[in-house]
């Protein structure tokens, strides 16, 4: 039995190791990412559900690795986190996605109102910077605070509930908007939730995605979306891949909707595409 331990130990202790040497490495290669300009933004549309006009995109970070081709955001946003190189790919997601929300409006192939949302991990909403960085970034890229959408999972807010009712309160202030994101996954509670300065709740895809089979998953999704809106917040679905699933949304008066049977995250060009032929319909 003594055997077996030390031999698990080291097996144990190698395995750590490995993930050691491996974050390292990609820890190394982000800042030379960093430099480089290696990451790229995806658009997906989110669809206004009752009548099928686009509102606005969420941007979604990818890794362009000159060796190993595109690197979705799950494979380095946690390491970039841990190692606090978040907060510059974070500036840059918020730039660009700013910039190029702007340039749309501008060409007039997105609504005056329609909203870019970028996700915040956890040490870019607790930097003391961020509103200040995100308020330069308005004003570079000329577009009005109302077109900018932040989200932000439960786990971020619940981990200092007070410390982030502040930050959010700021950030509402100046007339940024907030959403919850995986809304239903977290722990967050209801009693809590009235207190959060929050305009949009995002119903997490785990839900989504099992309609119609699922019942207690159709419930829930459903009371969801009534006592968001006694709290005056607009519900987004996402991970929508059948029509089924947004009939269902519908029904529920669901506002807006995200997903590949809606869209697909796209290029900047392919944004553009899908946009021009929305607008000829
Ligand atoms: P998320 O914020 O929940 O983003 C939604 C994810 O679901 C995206 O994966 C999207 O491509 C995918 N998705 C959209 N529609 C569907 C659908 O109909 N079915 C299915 N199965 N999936 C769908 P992606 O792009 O791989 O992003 C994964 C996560 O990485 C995001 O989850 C978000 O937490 C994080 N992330 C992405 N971009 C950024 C970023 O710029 N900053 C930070 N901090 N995190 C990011
Ligand atoms: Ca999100
Ligand atoms: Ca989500
Ligand atoms: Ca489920």
């Amino acid at each position: 039995a003594k055997e077996l331990g030390r031999n698990n130990f080291q097996f144990f202790s190698e395995d750590m190791n490995t993930a050691i040497l491996h974050n390292l490495e990609v820890e190394k290669e982000l800042n030379i990412a960093i430099k480089r300009n290696q990451f790229v933004l995806m658009y997906q549309p989110k669809i206004c559900i009752a009548d099928n006009t686009i509102t606005g995109v969420e941007t979604l970070v990818r890794w362009r690795h000159p060796e190993k081709g595109i690197i979705p955001p799950d494979n380095f946003i946690p390491i970039a986190e841990e190692t606090g190189q978040i907060i510059k790919i974070g500036a840059w997601v918020l730039e660009h996605s700013c910039h190029e929300m702007g340039a749309l409006i501008r060409e007039g192939l997105m609504p005056k109102n329609a909203k870019v949302a970028v996700n915040l991990s956890a040490k870019q909403f607790s930097d003391p910077n961020l509103l200040q960085t995100v308020l330069d970034i308005l004003i570079q890229s000329k577009i009005d605070p109302l077109n900018l959408e932040l989200e932000i999972t439960e786990s971020i807010i619940m981990d200092d509930v007070e410390a982030a009712i502040k930050i959010m309160e700021a950030i509402k202030s100046k007339g940024i908007h907030l959403a919850i994101d995986d809304f239903g996954t977290g722990y967050s509670s209801l009693a809590y939730l009235k207190r959060f300065p929050i305009d949009v709740l995002k119903v997490d895809r785990s839900f989504v995605s099992d309609i119609p089979e699922d019942k207690t998953d159709m419930a829930i999704t459903s009371a969801v979306i009534a006592m968001a809106h006694k709290l005056s917040m607009k519900v987004v679905a996402e991970g929508i891949e059948t029509q089924e699933q947004l009939d269902f949304l519908r029904e529920n008066n669901c506002d807006d909707g995200q997903g590949y049977l809606l869209s697909r995250p796209l290029t900047l060009p392919q944004l553009h595409h899908f946009l021009v032929s929305n607008q000829k319909q």
